[in-house]
């Protein structure tokens, strides 16, 4: 097969908000600069962000960044790394009159200012009051950030290249990354993209799981790459459930219904959060409202015919609110439900949603590994920012409104970190033949023609694997069986095969190499989940219910080569201002 070769200085994988804001950062700084993306730019999955972009701007009610660090890290059960926590509260005011000037079309308050809306975990005064912190554009935030970061991309004339499929890292034998092998989705011809540094940015793997509110295409294909090339993947255990997703169906219902004033009910009509969460009640972080919804189910004060399910009402705030404030939740609502959510109640339950885990990256976006006695060498030339790195601002669960920011914050940090590093590193390193090589048998391994299981069948395994066995609430025996069962679904994965050969368009082609990819994270999820024996943040075991701040407090690092964890400390000093020692998390 031919193989054509392409130059840049700074190459993007994922055409998302990180990828797109660090692009346009590198494209306004005149660096020759090429985002890849698997689907046209504007359907990544940042499009479908509904609720809104965290920032203490004090339009509605007096606020402080230092107010959003304190929460943000209460919110990561004091997992985050507060450096970077501090970094990304403090920039996100400026970041978001950046958007603004952009062009994004933010809802309006009375007096002009953007609006905002109350969002879970969010307070004033550390802890005292309710804040009213994330900025919306109705409840189609993520739409109009990422159609205007690609139309202010264009303008700076980014080079694209549209539906090409990155199939691994192109690395020499001193661990410089040198670019990715891809290939166009259209024709099937690889191309050998090289580049003195590459981005990785290519989003979440909720798509491990059976019922969840991501694109079909968040396949944690970055996330993959970054294991084979031998670096390991941060804090996997903690997978965010979304705790109102379509019950039955998985698609999400913004926490911003509950901000505009919704409220959760079980079969006796019961406002029941005011139990788990007395003082924050519907508006409590998403771990702690998925695990209520999921016990009141289990205790049989399920909705509906088989009591699966518990009811969200947003029908008393009146028809005018709904339509103008969560219109995309009502056009939702009436395709999938044939209801109306401003005159009945909407069925939810939790629903795989984020991935706090990922690529581990300092806060200027560098991949950092473990090598001997420093838990955070840079990997020379590559960077993460977005949902597939893990920086981490999250911690054990990711608040409501601060993923946009996160994508935004880093990918622009990411960026100003690569310009410093291209003035520097003038020149293309000598491309590795060998490690093209390796990548090519990646993707010709799938022309193997014979009998088999086709990967789509095992996709499906591993998906119903993945949401039996290490979802809300988990335990040791269970866990046990899911990292087993992961293993089985990877050998079935050796020998499964393509009916079709085709070249042209070939998705099965394409889902096969996901199917890959997912499995590789899903060792990770798994084995991290197994290992920890503590409760934090998502991460729910029944059987080691209390949080262990003497054994636990740290990162978990997921080698593939090895199938093994390694562990660094959290990084708990933050860059200005007095850390926030861990208490207990209530709400
Ligand atoms: C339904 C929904 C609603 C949400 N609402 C909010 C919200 O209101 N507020 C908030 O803060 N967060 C929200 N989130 C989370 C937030 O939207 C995401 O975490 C964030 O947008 C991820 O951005 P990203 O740039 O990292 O990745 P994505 O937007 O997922 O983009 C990934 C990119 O990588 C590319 N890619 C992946 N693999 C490959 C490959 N192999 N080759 C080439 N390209 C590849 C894709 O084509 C895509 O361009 C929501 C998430 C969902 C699912």
């Amino acid at each position: 097969m031919k193989l054509t070769r392409r130059r840049f200085d700074a190459l993007i994988v994922g055409a998302g908000g990180a990828g797109l804001r660090a692009a346009l950062q590198l494209a306004r700084a005149d660096a020759n600069v090429a985002v890849v993306s698997k689907v046209f730019p504007t359907r990544s999955h940042t499009v479908a962000a509904q609720g809104g972009v965290n920032a203490a701007l004090a339009n509605v009610v007096s606020d402080d960044w230092h107010w959003h660090m304190f929460d943000t890290v209460k919110g990561s059960d004091y997992l985050g790394d507060q450096d970077a926590i501090e970094f990304m509260c403090r920039a996100a005011p400026k970041v978001v009159y950046e958007l603004d000037h952009y062009g994004v079309p933010f809802s309006r308050l009375e007096d002009g200012t953007i609006y905002q809306r109350a969002f879970g975990g969010q307070s004033r005064h550390f802890g005292k009051e309710q804040a009213v912190r994330t900025c919306a554009a109705a409840d189609r935030t993520g739409h109009a950030i990422l159609h205007s970061l690609y139309q202010q991309n264009i303008r700076a004339k980014t080079h694209f290249f549209d539906e090409y499929f990155t199939v691994d890292l192109i690395k020499d034998a001193d661990g410089h990354v040198l670019g990715v092998l891809a290939f166009s989705i259209e024709t099937g011809e690889p191309i050998l993209i090289e580049a003195k540094t590459t981005l990785l940015a290519t989003g979440g793997v909720a798509q491990l799981y059976r019922t969840n509110t991501n694109a079909l295409i968040n396949t944690g294909d970055g996330m993959a790459m970054a294991l084979r090339a031998g670096i390991p993947l941060q804090d996997m255990e903690f997978i965010q459930f979304h705790p109102t997703g379509i019950a039955g169906r998985g698609m999400l219902i913004t926490e911003g219904a509950r901000g505009e004033g919704g409220y959760l009910v079980n079969s006796e009509g019961e406002r029941f959060m005011e139990r788990y969460a007395p003082h924050a009640k519907d508006l409590a972080s998403r771990d702690v409202v998925s695990r209520a919804i999921y016990t009141e189910v289990k205790e049989g004060r399920g909705c509906g015919p088989r009591k699966d399910y518990c009811l969200l009402k947003v029908d008393h705030l009146g028809a005018d609110v709904v339509k103008s404030r969560l219109p995309g939740i009502r056009d939702m609502c009436l395709t999938f439900l044939h209801l109306d959510p401003a005159e009945q109640a909407i069925p939810v339950y939790p629903t795989a949603h984020y991935t706090m885990g990922g690529i581990p990256t300092n806060r200027f976006g560098q991949v950092v590994v473990p090598v001997r006695d420093t838990p955070e060498a840079p990997v020379p030339g590559l960077y993460a920012a977005g949902e597939c790195a893990c920086v981490s601002v999250h911690g054990a669960n990711r608040l409501g409104g601060n993923s946009l920011l996160d994508i935004l914050v880093f990918g622009r940090a990411a960026a100003n970190h690569i310009i410093e590093y291209l003035a520097d590193n003038r020149y293309h390193r000598p491309m590795d033949e060998d490690s093209v090589e390796a990548a090519m048998a990646r993707l010709t391994r799938w022309d193997r023609r014979g009998d088999g299981e086709s990967p789509e069948q095992v996709r499906h395994a591993l998906k119903q694997a993945m949401e039996d066995h290490v979802g809300v609430f988990r335990e040791q025996s269970l866990l046990e069986a899911g990292v087993e069962q992961v293993r089985a679904v990877a050998e079935r994965l050796q020998s499964a095969v393509l009916r079709d050969h085709s070249r042209v368009f070939n998705t099965a082609r394409v889902e096969a190499l996901e199917t890959e990819n997912l499995v590789a994270c899903a060792q990770a999820v798994a084995q991290s989940a197994l290992a920890r024996t503590e409760s934090r943040g998502a991460h729910s075991r029944v059987d080691h219910p209390k949080r262990d701040d003497g054994r636990w407090m740290r990162h978990s690092l997921y080698f593939l080569a090895s199938d093994n964890l390694d562990y660094k400390p959290v990084r708990t000093r933050p860059l200005t201002v007095d850390s926030f020692p861990p208490v207990e998390r209530v709400y």
